[in-house]
């Protein structure tokens, strides 16, 4: 396993910050960690990457214990924090060196941050202090800074929060390429993010996980019911479609449109239709609505 946590559970004075937690992550997985403001992302994460200590449980990072083997852990981890903390006073270059020295590049320095540089798209802007770099540039510092010493696994905080739409594709764009060497973590409370990048979510909620799929299973297994979206040609009565077998809710949507809600265990649509021949009804257009998985979202972390 690249990621093992078992029962990790991090207090702070009275605040429980996260509760039992326990997951394991694959070698080459791109994990989603999902969850409202507070659930404990950036916690679990300063864990992983040993910048905190938890209260109690364990983790292992390819093998390597947070407690016992911190430096091994260290050279596992590339991590990208909440916020992305840089020294804006500092040339990209200069920057990357640095980091570079820390851990310990030596003489593989200048080659690496050369290639950090081509791989995250820096080039353009070298010549630019990091202060003067737009937020999209200064994620790309950040992401260059997380893999400098070529870690297996990247812990990535919050990596596309506050990017415009065009830098926001551009980032996960490069966090798709990259995924594809590393093992990625990356933490969002945009259900979007892990549809568009991650093949698996891990969904937490008050420090505690309250779902931990696959996106495909999520978006399709959770419920029960399914949506129908149809438009008749004439104004429906919606106690005539509430009256159909298998339906438990029926909305207005627009107009002559309704979203008919049944049972997954039966299939409405023919129901639908000899209703409307039998009604001299016309449908004019009838459609499965599947899940989204910000409903799935929010209906596992309402409270
Ligand atoms: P998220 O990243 O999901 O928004 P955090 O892990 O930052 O959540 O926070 C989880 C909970 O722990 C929140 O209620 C937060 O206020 C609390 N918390 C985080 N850091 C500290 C700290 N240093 N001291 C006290 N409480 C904290
Ligand atoms: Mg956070």
């Amino acid at each position: 396993m690249s990621i093992k946590v078992s029962n990790i559970s991090k207090q702070y004075g009275q605040q429980k910050a996260l509760d039992q937690v326990s997951f394991s992550i694959k070698p080459g997985e791109i994990v989603g960690l999902l969850g409202p403001n507070g659930a404990g992302k950036s916690t679990m994460m300063k864990i992983i990457t040993c910048f905190i200590p938890p209260t109690a449980g364990d983790v292992s990072v390819c093998g390597f214990d947070i407690r016992e083997q911190s430096l091994e852990v260290r050279q596992k981890v590339g991590y990208l924090p909440e916020n992305n903390p840089l020294y804006t006073d500092m040339y990209i270059r200069e920057y990357l060196e640095f980091v570079a020295g820390v851990h310990k590049l030596g003489k593989n320095t200048a080659k690496r941050v050369d290639e950090m540089m081509e791989v995250t798209g820096l080039m353009p802007e070298r010549k630019k202090k990091i202060g003067a770099l737009s937020k999209g540039y200064r994620q790309r510092v950040g992401l260059a800074q997380a893999m400098i010493h070529n870690p297996e696994v990247l812990i990535l905080d919050e990596p596309t929060s506050g990017l415009d739409p065009n830098q926001l594709v551009e980032i996960r764009n490069l966090i798709i390429e990259i995924g594809k060497e590393k093992t990625v973590m990356l933490s969002t409370h945009i259900m979007q993010e892990v549809e568009a990048m991650c093949s698996r979510a891990i969904i937490i909620n008050s420090g505690k996980i309250v779902a931990d799929d696959s996106t495909g299973h999520l978006l399709n297994s959770n419920e029960n019911t399914e949506q129908i979206a149809v438009e008749f040609d004439k104004d429906v009565k919606p106690s005539m479609l509430k009256g159909l077998p298998g339906v438990v809710n029926v909305k207005k949507i627009s107009g002559n449109s309704w979203l008919i809600e049944a049972g997954k265990d039966h299939d409405v649509r023919q129901d639908i239709f000899r209703f409307a021949v039998e009604n001299s009804f016309t449908v004019l257009s009838m459609q499965k609505q599947g899940n989204r998985l910000e409903d799935v979202f929010q209906q596992l972390t309402r409270k």
